[in-house]
């Protein structure tokens, strides 16, 4: 077996998003990125752990609303917030996840929670709710105008059945990409003991349906880390990377010897294949503190960060992996 060695040069890298980012909206999300990306790092730099610097930088960006996560989720289709998180610890595969929530103001914060003070990895709705009052997190209002807006002109288009919603969700984010914004947000990194981490959170898709469970916090399909490997967290169509175990087979993919560019883009290439080109986007560290962003989507909002480059560089395009047919 492909033993990659252990450095410890501290990465981090941060989306805010697979889908097509609206002309308006692009300057805001390249900073909530590059913010969430520096804050990360600031926290690896001090020489704490990778899994700090995820929540910290997945935080950043649920408070920030110009991303579909903590204020500023999207909304389902009966015009409630159920908002999901997850985290994941490379360095002893602990992880915690939470899903169903209405208020919390950091749903990353709580599944960080669940994972350090429960026996349990995933709670959801009034369960994890009670988590939140024990341990004293803070709720926030996650409803914005704008999203009530897009709610508005998609349940529209959906009750004039223009919108053929669910059971052919990527088709029709392909045709009408400017219907989507997909604005998931998360982090990856490798700390200066050789530890990943890997962080998670989303408000889900817009008219999703009340109860529905996205890849976001499912460990393996939105978020993975194994200090074997490397971490991952993907955005996109949750669907998709749920049948793919998408975020797992990445860092399967940097096991067997790819770095964390070839493993992403690898991944995408499967998604073409087996899911229809259906829209993704994925970053991804390797224990060589190597990064790897890839996506199908026509934009992937995301930063990074290491000790070379100073300040955060942030762009809405990786490596773009179209579908060969
Ligand atoms: N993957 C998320 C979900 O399906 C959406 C996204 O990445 O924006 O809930």
């Amino acid at each position: 077996m492909y033993k990659v060695k252990v450095v410890h040069k501290p990465v981090i890298v941060v989306h805010g998003g697979a889908g097509a980012w609206q002309t308006e909206r692009m300057d805001l999300g390249l900073a909530g990125v590059k913010d969430a990306a520096r804050a990360g790092f600031e926290i690896l730099k001090s020489g704490q752990a990778a899994l700090d610097a995820v929540e910290m930088a997945v935080t950043r960006m649920e408070d920030d609303e110009v991303f579909n996560a903590g204020r500023g989720s999207a909304l389902t289709i009966n015009k409630c917030i159920e908002m999901e998180a997850s985290i994941m610890d490379g360095k002893t595969l602990d992880a915690g996840a939470v899903g169903l929530l209405k208020d919390v103001r950091n749903p990353v914060c709580l599944a960080r929670i669940v994972m350090e003070k429960t026996d349990h990895v995933f709670l959801v709705a009034e369960g994890a709710e009670k988590l939140v009052d024990l341990f004293g997190l803070e709720r926030r209002d996650p409803f914005t105008e704008l999203r009530i807006q897009q709610w508005g002109a998609l349940k529209e288009n959906l009750m004039q059945e223009k919108l053929n919603y669910m059971p052919k969700l990527h088709r029709l984010v392909a045709s009408h990409s400017q219907l989507f914004e997909p604005s998931t947000v998360g982090a990856v990194a490798l700390d200066k003991n050789g530890n990943v981490a890997a962080a998670t959170s989303t408000g889900g898709f817009s008219l999703k349906l009340p109860g529905r469970i996205g890849d976001s916090p499912l460990i393996g399909c939105g978020t993975y880390a194994d200090n074997e490997a490397g971490a991952c967290s993907a955005t996109g169509i949750g669907e998709i990377a749920v049948k793919l175990v998408l975020a797992k087979s990445t860092c399967d993919s940097i096991h067997v010897g790819r770095s964390a560019q070839e493993a992403t883009e690898k991944s995408i290439e499967l998604v073409n294949r087996r899911m229809h080109g259906g829209s993704m986007g994925l970053i991804a560290v390797d224990m060589l503190g190597r990064i790897g962003a890839a996506h199908n989507s026509p934009n992937l909002c995301w930063a990074y960060m290491t000790m070379k480059t100073h300040q955060p560089k942030a762009s809405l395009k990786a490596k773009t992996v179209r579908d060969a047919g």
